[in-house]
């Protein structure tokens, strides 16, 4: 059984806490390798020796804080394939799907290559007589992360990529089910060039997060994951004086109206329901059609594309469309919310309960599930169910659809889905929801725009990635100078000898 080390002061080192985690190959169920639980002392030491490590690196220039992440590109490109095949191992996703993982985390590096240009700070010449004033971006000191399973390449990226590149250290807390490539990463930004002790990744759960909270040296702390974790992490890091920003859960909605190109939104629903196993934070897992006969239709579309769906282990080949999902408890809880939504009254119109694939009987396999008539008090239409499963509340006009998702207590992304551009301004304009898609339904912003919810599914101020990430990973010293003048009218300069 292979044991996973964490990776402090540029080394990989075994963990000595005596507790571990099981990682899984979610496609057979086997356990594939020991994860190791830090306790407070381990995360502890790698924050002292990151803290060693930050003053030297922030004095590096940015262009050269730029070239690192530069051949960074480079080696993730050189190592995509290796990178995706042992993140599809030990997550599930499909191959391209763990490739796309890797790439959307790269584009947010490519974006951090510009860190001298959004450094550069401010300035006002002559502000009063004599006097400038200039602001500066400076480095934050020891920043951390903690990071979920569903996208263990692309969030960390998002995390360490722009607080490195501001000339932080970083401290990667991964997700302890699938924690290989975030070592991997580590290892390939020092062959790119980076320090040791600037990249630590510590491997661990609670104890080791509640370190992190409670660590006076580290200054800020990214979080994403689920919401009572966020809610939790973002109050005990904000009492604690840190700067802290929380990403959530979700329940996307995507709006059909009568109007939409029905073939369209039905492949779109079937991709942005059903890729990645729905575990998604920007998956939709509520298709809201607008009008009986808009629901008639799209559910008659959507049958035949559910049914066809191709469901199987990475290594099966780049034609299946969605894997098994991380755990055999997310497994239970996904069939137990169906089973519970059956119990309330929806209609299963594509029932996947039933669903097992030969040779992978004990994997984590879930077929794909469809609910026609759901309502809103239902509990697979409160709760984030992060599986293969798609729930239709039918609407009966465009102000109940866009009251539904506005009155949901999450608020990450949604999408409308119309030729009515009159109807898809309002309903960017009017939604209380941080990322909006029109016709577009995963409205993941790319790395130069910024990534974030609105209600529970955010807490804190500013987004990730994009011009944010350079706010969140610094902060701002402004200078007002004056200096006495010693020309004279007439040009002269009257130099004085210190006395
Ligand atoms: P999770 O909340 O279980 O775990 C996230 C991280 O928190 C992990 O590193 C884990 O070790 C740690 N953690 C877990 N329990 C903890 C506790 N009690 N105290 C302290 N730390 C704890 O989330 P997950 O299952 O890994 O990821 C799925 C969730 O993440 C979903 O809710 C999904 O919507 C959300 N997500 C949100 C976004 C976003 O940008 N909003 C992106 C991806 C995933």
């Amino acid at each position: 059984m292979q044991e996973l080390t964490h990776y402090i002061g540029g080394a990989h080192v075994k963990g000595t806490s005596g507790r571990f985690a099981d990682v899984y190959n979610p496609a057979t169920g086997e356990v594939q390798a020991k994860c190791p639980l830090a306790s407070v002392d381990e995360l502890n030491h790698a924050v002292e020796v990151a803290a060693a490590a930050q003053p030297a690196w922030a004095a590096v220039n940015p262009q050269r804080r730029a070239r690192v992440m530069m051949k960074f590109v480079d080696l993730l490109n050189r190592d995509m394939d290796k990178l995706a095949e042992a993140l599809s191992r030990e997550h599930g996703k499909t191959f391209p799907d763990a490739k796309g993982d890797v790439q959307r985390g790269l584009e947010v590096v490519e974006y951090c290559i510009g860190a001298p240009q959004m450094l550069k700070g401010e300035y006002t010449d002559g502000a009063g007589p004599g006097i400038d004033i200039y602001s500066m971006r400076q480095a934050l000191g020891v920043t951390a992360g903690i990071t979920p399973f569903n996208f263990p390449a692309m969030i960390p990226m998002w995390m360490f990529a722009p607080a490195i590149a501001c000339g932080n250290a970083f401290i990667l807390k991964p997700s302890e089910r699938d924690p290989s490539v975030p070592l991997m990463l580590a290892e390939l930004m020092e062959e790119a060039g980076l320090p040791k002790g600037i990249l630590q990744v510590v491997n661990g759960d609670k104890e080791s997060v509640d370190a992190i909270l409670d660590n006076p040296i580290i200054q800020s702390i990214g979080f994403v994951g689920s919401t009572p974790i966020a809610e939790y992490i973002y109050g005990r890091g904000c009492a604690n004086g840190k700067r802290v920003q929380c990403f959530g859960g979700a329940k996307n909605h995507m709006i059909i109206m009568p109007d939409a190109d029905m073939d369209q939104a039905a492949d779109a629903l079937v991709g942005a329901g059903y890729g990645a196993a729905g575990e998604r934070c920007m998956a939709i897992s509520v298709a809201v059609p607008v009008g009986d006969e808009t629901a008639d239709r799209l559910i008659e579309k959507l049958i035949p594309r559910i049914e066809a769906l191709k469901v199987g282990p990475y290594t099966a080949g780049d034609d299946v469309d969605y894997g098994p999902v991380v755990t055999a408890a997310a497994k239970a809880n996904i069939l137990s919310l169906v089973e519970t939504g059956v119990q309330q009254g929806a209609k299963l119109v594509v029932d996947g309960r039933d669903f097992a694939l030969q040779g992978y009987e004990d994997g984590f396999f879930v077929g794909p599930h469809l609910f026609d008539h759901v309502t809103p008090d239902m509990d697979i239409y409160k709760k984030e169910i992060f599986g293969p499963v798609l729930s239709t509340v039918r609407a009966k006009s465009y102000e109940e659809a866009i009251g539904l998702a506005m009155d949901h207590e999450y608020g990450n992304g949604t999408a409308i889905f119309t030729r009515d551009g009159d109807a898809a301004r309002d309903f960017a304009s009017r939604i209380n929801i941080g990322m909006v898609g029109i016709n577009v339904p995963i409205p993941v912003p790319l790395a130069y725009h910024t990534f974030g919810g609105w209600k529970k599914s955010a807490f804190g101020d500013l987004n990730q990635h994009g011009p944010d990430a350079f706010k969140f990973y610094t902060r701002t010293k402004t200078v007002t100078a004056r200096w006495p003048s010693g020309i004279k009218e007439g040009g002269e300069f009257n130099f004085k000898p210190m006395e």
